[in-house]
């Protein structure tokens, strides 16, 4: 299995003579055992195993194998939500008195993580721009700095960050790049074959792509050798008192020690495991991921050429049009398309938004993005309403940027439907 669609059919799970093709949903909280020693060993990490569905369900470890190979990594891990796999993969690693480099442009939940919840667990973030300089970005770190994080096509300002020099930087100063994956998702790209050490992923989007569950996924690349910064990653190469006194990266290898230590001790303590059913329907979603994002791309890319040809529009932002700053980074990155997302504005601003949306009859108002069905939100009228116009503007979200999903149904019905609503009055 070598082709990215074929892994997205068939990766994680091979049933044996007589078992179910589709993959089992074992909506059990718990599991049973011969004796007390053999689970002891499963609460000492000495054997592998099951028994309670808060820390692993099997469910959901199928799933995670798949996006596990997608990806290209050596270990991954399903969590309930995209927020909580961020938190988690950067908490793997920090504690109070650490810091982290994070791009500018990321998902805005992703953002007040970071700069206020976080912060008030005594873990700081520098945040600098996805093009910045090289000195801008050298001048963000510190000594304890822990990880460098960033998003491949950031959500909704859709810049695409320059993954192979981040990487490089963040591997200068010791540390891993930690890269959310959601937009472009490994059908059109793969982080670790530019130098990424962790990928994030909120499957709730493209995953998913037909909004039936809120989901996260981490993947470990294996690349990272945490023993060779022993004195920056003691929670990975230093005894774990919980258990033993085992050392992760010893019993478990450069490959498997960060998912591991995220389950036994995150997931024990957090407990943001997905129900199995969501697991099982976000497999659904992988399935048909590879046809589903070529048809995304293609559609946002014709509707992107669409709008830039029309009066009535002041700017458009895509990837994929040879306008775009980041054109040539998504070339290199993201040959085969970014993702279906595309963001404008109209020439009459914030009012001409409001008039424009009210008219559109496919394209449906939602705070969703990357979903099966079109559809299209206002942010500074919906999820940065609060936000003053200077603040918009600040965090690259200006008053009059609608951002538009493209999702899978026919381009030319998408092109009609906006075109009737830039005509009307
Ligand atoms: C939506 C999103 C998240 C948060 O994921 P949830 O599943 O909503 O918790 C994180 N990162 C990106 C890029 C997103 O689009």
């Amino acid at each position: 299995m070598t082709q990215i669609g074929t892994k997205c059919v068939q990766a994680g799970y091979r049933p044996q003579n007589g078992e179910p093709r589709q993959i089992p949903i074992i909506q059990s909280t718990t599991f049973r055992y011969e004796s007390s020693a053999a689970m002891g060993k499963l609460f000492d990490l000495e054997a592998s195993g099951y028994f309670y569905s808060r820390l692993q369900n099997p469910t959901a470890d199928t799933v995670a194998a798949k996006i596990c190979e997608l990806e290209g990594g050596t270990a991954a891990m399903l969590t309930s939500s995209g927020q909580a796999a961020n938190f988690f993969a950067v908490f793997n690693i920090c504690s109070a008195g650490d810091h982290v480099v994070a791009s500018s442009a990321i998902y805005g939940g992703t953002f007040n993580l970071f700069a206020v919840t976080m912060k008030r667990m005594g873990i700081e973030f520098t945040f600098v721009k996805p093009d910045c300089s090289d000195e801008e970005l050298e001048a963000a770190f510190r000594p304890n700095t822990k990880a460098v994080f960033g998003e491949t096509v950031a959500n909704p300002a859709l810049a695409v960050l320059d993954i192979e020099r981040f990487a490089q930087v963040a591997h200068s100063h010791g540390v891993p790049l930690i890269i959310d994956n959601t937009f472009p998702t490994p059908v059109n790209c793969r982080p670790f074959e530019w130098g990424a050490d962790i990928v994030t992923h909120s499957t709730t989007k493209y995953m998913d792509g037909h909004g039936s569950q809120v989901g996260g996924a981490i993947v470990d690349s294996g690349k990272f050798d945490w023993t060779a910064q022993s004195e920056k990653f003691p929670g990975l190469t230093t005894p774990d008192a919980s258990y033993h006194g085992i050392v992760y990266t010893e019993k478990f290898g450069q490959g498997g020690a960060f998912i591991t230590k995220c389950v036994a001790q995150l997931m024990r303590d957090f407990g943001v495991s997905p129900a199995p059913m969501n697991a099982f329907l976000l497999n659904f979603g992988l399935e048909s991921l590879h046809l589903r994002m070529k048809r995304h791309c293609e559609n946002a890319q014709k509707v992107a050429e669409f709008l830039e040809s029309r009066r009535e529009v002041a700017w458009v932002n895509y990837a994929g049009l040879k306008s775009s700053p980041y054109y040539d980074l998504a070339q290199k990155y993201m040959p085969n398309g970014t993702c279906g997302v595309v963001s404008f504005g109209l020439v009459g601003g914030r009012d001409a938004a409001e008039v424009f949306m009210s008219k559109l009859q496919i394209a449906q108002i939602a705070t969703h993005v990357a979903d099966a069905r079109t559809c299209v939100l206002h942010p500074a009228n919906a999820t940065h309403r609060q936000l003053s116009e200077a603040e918009l503007e600040a965090c690259g979200v200006g008053a009059d940027l609608i951002r538009l999903s493209c999702g899978i149904e026919d381009a030319d019905d998408l092109i009609a439907d906006l075109a009737q609503a830039l005509e009307t009055k």
